[in-house]
């Protein structure tokens, strides 16, 4: 700031502050700076007799990104004022636009100035759409560009994956090498990464490693880490594990991927050891390390060793916990079943609980079927936030373990009449790089009917064994026989019938699932996985369940 005021005042001395060329580099050298010299550009700026195009461009690209809504309002100014915008003037103008997610209104304005040519305006506008969520407009830029450079893939990629479709930016990735001689960049391979990871396609993360491989991509800091996250969250820890070892350098937050990987994979002593490691290299944790760790903490059991390392973060690092922490408390203290304790934790935290904090209490309360603290707990939640489903059927499901079908029935019909709709479970596998999905009880698939008999000849089987569905966790108050036979369509179990009728020579079966697996389903797939002689790893909300010669990793403590 100090040497804008500097070289403004040596203008000033040297009289050139009314000499539109001096004045012009002095609103340019005000560009790369702080946001607070925003201002004091502006008003040197309102100084001009009649700015032109550049001085317009100058004040625009400074204001692109601390104040996009000013930036646009000046771009409107310029517009008023009779000066034409050039192609200097839309990058900027359109990067403001992404930020503010508006300005559709643009795009006739460039088409009617015969910008369409100018490869910088037409990414832009790809990105802008891309912010705005207009992925068929983009796609219909991204046409129109007839020589397409490495932003253009890019930025249509990232419009794709940004958007939900992910097996689009994928197929736009594939389009790019089968029709191009482009090579993809590092933020490129980042955003195709992260594409994977949230599709959790495990196969396709392999391909792309293993492109990187070829394409002698560095393993940088950037991709090391992004790779570690996204191997783990498609369920191989070991991948992730065997990418953090290869890695020349590292950071805090690709040594908070891998104890986050680990603890969310159940393997807390190895989480706990990576954090040790992490001090004594002397990075520093961030919030997202402590999460992690506290994860670990909660999934090993480990209270006491849990209550250090929350007291740590104030005071060792002198950081606010966040209510993510405070979460992880609740669940720690939750799942080792002190109830109570985790009740006054949560009364005495500093800042007011927010709904997610209590509902995860009530998750507990469910799992330990403490009835009287749940009805105090579900007052708070409605309290805060009335109208979210989970709680009530989390509440409809304790009333039903406790065999008070009546009030479940009531409670159900509740729910009804206020129109909240208990969200379906939905499961997704990979198989030959294809993601299959199956919706509980649906029949959408293909392979749909050899996949419900194959699936009851598995019940069949285990039931020979000894195996009787746990019917405790099933929401309606309805005949055994009835209730057995949901039990037996939960999504899971469609998808991990799906994936050993086309299991090949594989050993392990992999399932992604959005809500939380059932107690049903759990002892399914530890007998599963020892009468099949399969690994199979579950993610589902919460954490991975790694099924394998009928234990599982979480050691039923999920
Ligand atoms: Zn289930
Ligand atoms: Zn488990």
């Amino acid at each position: 700031m100090n040497s804008v005021y500097k070289l403004h005042t040596r203008l000033i001395k040297t009289g050139l502050h009314k000499d539109p060329v001096s004045v012009r580099q002095f609103l340019l050298a005000c560009v790369p700076l702080v946001p607070e010299s925003l201002p004091y550009a502006r008003s040197v700026f309102d100084l001009i007799p009649n700015p032109d195009t550049f001085s317009w461009n100058t004040l625009i690209r400074a204001h692109s990104r601390a104040s996009p809504s000013v930036a646009l309002s000046l771009f409107y100014a310029m517009h008023r004022n009779g000066v034409s915008p050039d192609h200097f003037t839309f990058p900027f103008v359109l990067k403001a636009c992404a930020l503010l997610q508006r300005g559709q209104e643009l795009h006739a304005l460039i088409l009617k100035l015969g910008l369409y040519t100018d490869i910088f305006v037409m990414n832009a506008l790809i990105h802008m759409f891309g912010c705005c969520g207009l992925v068929n407009i983009a796609l219909k830029v991204f046409d129109e560009i007839p020589r397409r450079d490495l932003v253009s893939w890019s930025s249509l990629i990232t419009c794709f994956a940004n958007n939900g479709f992910g097996h689009e930016a994928l197929a736009v990735f594939r389009e790019m090498q089968v029709t191009t001689s482009i090579t993809p960049d590092e933020v490129t391979m980042v955003s195709l990464i992260s594409t994977v990871s949230s599709l959790g396609a495990l196969e396709l993360g392999r391909w792309l490693r293993v492109f990187m491989y070829r394409n002698g991509f560095d393993l940088s800091v950037l991709l090391g880490t992004s790779l570690i996250d996204m191997f783990s969250r498609c369920g191989s820890i070991a991948e992730a594990r065997a990418v953090f070892d290869e890695m020349p350098t590292r950071n805090a937050y690709t040594w908070t991927a891998l104890i986050n990987g680990l603890a969310v994979h159940g393997q807390s002593g190895e989480a706990l050891r990576m954090f040790h490691e992490m001090k004594k290299s002397g990075l520093r944790p961030d919030c997202v390390t402590f999460i992690g760790v506290l994860l670990a903490c909660s999934h090993g059991g480990l209270v006491e060793y849990g209550w250090q390392v929350f007291a740590s973060i104030k005071n060792e690092y002198d950081m606010e916990p966040m209510p993510e922490h405070y979460g992880c408390m609740v669940d720690l203290l939750g799942r080792a079943g002190l109830l109570t304790e985790a009740y006054e934790f949560l009364v005495k935290m500093p800042i007011r609980p927010n709904s997610i904090l209590w509902r995860t209490l009530l998750g507990a309360c469910a799992y330990h079927g403490n009835l009287e603290l749940a009805k105090q707990v579900k007052e708070k939640i409605s309290a805060l936030d009335p109208n979210h489903d989970g709680d009530y059927v989390l509440l409809s499901n304790i009333y039903g373990c406790s065999g008070r079908w009546a009030e479940k029935a009531g409670l159900r019909n509740l729910m009804k009449v206020q129109m909240i709709e208990k969200k379906p479970g939905c499961s997704l596998i990979e198989v030959d790089q294809m993601i299959h999905e199956f919706v509980a009880g649906d029949n959408l698939h293909s392979q749909s009917k050899e996949i419900r008999e194959f699936l009851f000849s598995i019940i069949e089987r285990l039931r020979v064994m000894g195996y009787v569905p746990d019917t405790s966790n099933v929401l309606f108050d309805i005949e055994e026989e009835e209730k057995e036979y949901n039990l037996n369509f939960h999504s899971e179990k469609l998808a991990v019938a799906f994936g050993l009728l086309n299991a090949g020579g594989r050993r392990t079966i992999k399932v992604m699932k959005n809500l939380r697996i059932c107690q049903d389903c759990h002892s399914f797939m530890k007998l599963v996985s020892n009468i099949y002689d399969k690994d199979i790893i579950i993610r589902d909300r919460n954490r991975f369940h790694h099924f394998s010669k009928g234990i599982c990793s979480c050691k039923d403590y999920w």
